[in-house]
């Protein structure tokens, strides 16, 4: 693959053990990962000039929809709350199928990589119509992100009691059937893997308590991740309260749903204790400020999350509901609402874009992204501080405050997937065109 120098960045932040942040530093990039930083370093291969730039390490999502990028601001669901807000869109994701699956998780992905994000998760729990996993999979590899997609599931439709229609969950025997089949066929253990797959029941709401505790033994067995949404509204605590009789956090224990190997999103309505249990089991939350004000959720405890030693990292959330995916906007959004509910020390802008990076990485159990040091994947966002959004600021490196929202240059296991504000992997103009077109033919459908 060769190397790339990128040479005389004015700071390298570079979330590594000690937090380094380095003034005038090159980068330099061989084979996939860092090799080197400091000043003076010379390579054979290519240079990307960096002055005037805020070097990061790529930013990391970890919750994503990524096929409602054709469902965003719906008539009839851009002020719904939660549950009517799935209502009203669960007929018009009923006629997906494997073309919108895929050109969906492209448009999503490019969206994200042009605002820093190297590393995506996603979070695809309905199969409609033939779509399959893989779809998502081969779109992210065509964008050259790097990608943990999650085989979710809803088995719980109308007839029994639950929220989807019939006809969009699927058999349990079927759901753990094919969480099997995509796991061995995709799933890359190794590290500087550009696949890792997870499985991920949607939400207690629409699988059974069976269902929950299979797919945690199954994922136990198989070596993968968990991954759900959990506790993330008033609506979400009285359910499980009326339903099981306890509260999310006591769901999840009593399923082997807690644990290092397990991420689940929102939880804005964690309580001390709830705290207290993921910090003891490591279990990993995805915090997604955006969609939990859209959605009128609430503020989600992260600074008492960080300070009892919660893995956070953050999420765009699906684009139905948020309905923009900007991980560097999102990074915003978390240091602003932590700021609204625990006054302007609560949260730097520091703090923020090492929870979007590092933080993120640590969530997904890759410890060998989310960090610029040697050794690691070369995912870095190169962002261009001479701009109007920078101009002024005393210190452009807090990038979350005053910064460009979109990067100039990203690199994602030493391959460049965005140039000088271009994405390079793909033809976007006729990306958009199929998108748009597919969006079209869905809002026709009603
Ligand atoms: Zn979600």
């Amino acid at each position: 693959m060769g190397e790339i120098l990128i040479q005389n960045a004015d700071t390298v932040l570079t979330m590594d053990d000690d937090k380094r942040i380095l003034r005038q530093t090159d980068v330099l990039i061989r084979d996939g990962q860092i090799a080197a930083i400091g000043q003076g370093l010379t390579t054979s291969g290519e240079v990307i000039r960096a002055e005037g730039c805020v070097v990061t390490p790529g930013l990391v999502n970890t919750h994503h929809h990524l096929y409602q990028n054709l469902t965003r601001a719906v008539p009839g669901a851009q002020d719904a709350l939660l549950f009517g807000w799935l209502q009203r869109l669960y007929p018009i994701w009923s006629r997906f199928g494997p073309e919108e699956m895929f050109i969906s998780a492209q448009l999503g992905l490019v969206e994200l990589a042009l605002s820093g994000c190297t590393l995506s998760s996603d979070h695809l729990y309905l199969y409609p119509n033939g779509a399959r996993l893989e779809d998502t999979i081969h779109a992210a590899a065509e964008v050259g992100l790097r990608f943990h997609p999650t085989r979710g599931a809803m088995s719980i439709g109308e007839s029994k009691g639950g929220l989807p229609p019939d006809h969009l969950v699927e058999e349990e025997a079927a759901i753990l059937e094919d969480m099997i089949r995509v796991v061995d066929g995709f799933h890359d253990a190794s590290e500087g893997s550009m696949c890792r797959v997870g499985l991920a029941p949607c939400s207690p709401f629409s699988v059974s308590r069976e269902l929950m505790r299979d797919t945690a033994l199954l994922a136990r067995d198989k070596g993968v991740m968990l991954h759900t949404h959990l506790a993330e509204n008033d609506e979400d605590i009285a359910y499980s309260e009326a339903q099981f009789g306890c509260r999310p956090g006591q769901y999840a224990e009593d399923l082997g749903w807690t644990g290092p190997d397990v991420w689940h999103a929102h939880c804005v309505k964690l309580n001390p204790r709830e705290i207290d249990l993921f910090a003891r089991s490591r279990t990993g939350v995805a915090h997604c400020p955006c969609s939990n004000c859209r959605l009128g959720s609430g503020i989600a405890p992260v600074r008492q999350m960080r300070d009892a030693g919660v893995p956070v990292g953050l999420g765009v959330d699906g684009s139905a509901s948020n309905d923009m995916a900007n991980l560097a906007g999102e990074a915003r959004q978390t240091m602003l609402l932590q700021r609204v509910a625990q006054g302007a020390d609560a949260m730097s802008a520091y703090e923020a874009l090492e929870i979007a990076t590092r933080g993120g990485a640590d969530v997904l159990g890759r410890p060998d992204c989310g960090r610029l040091s040697p050794g690691k994947r070369a995912d870095l966002a190169i962002w261009d501080v001479t701009g109007v959004a920078s101009s002024g600021s005393w210190d452009p490196a807090a990038l979350l405050l005053a910064g460009p929202n979109q990067v100039r240059h990203l690199i994602v296991e030493g391959r460049s997937v965005v140039r000088d504000g271009q994405v390079t992997t793909l033809d976007l103009p006729r990306l958009l065109e199929h998108h748009h077109r597919l969006a079209l033919k869905l809002a026709e459908g009603g």
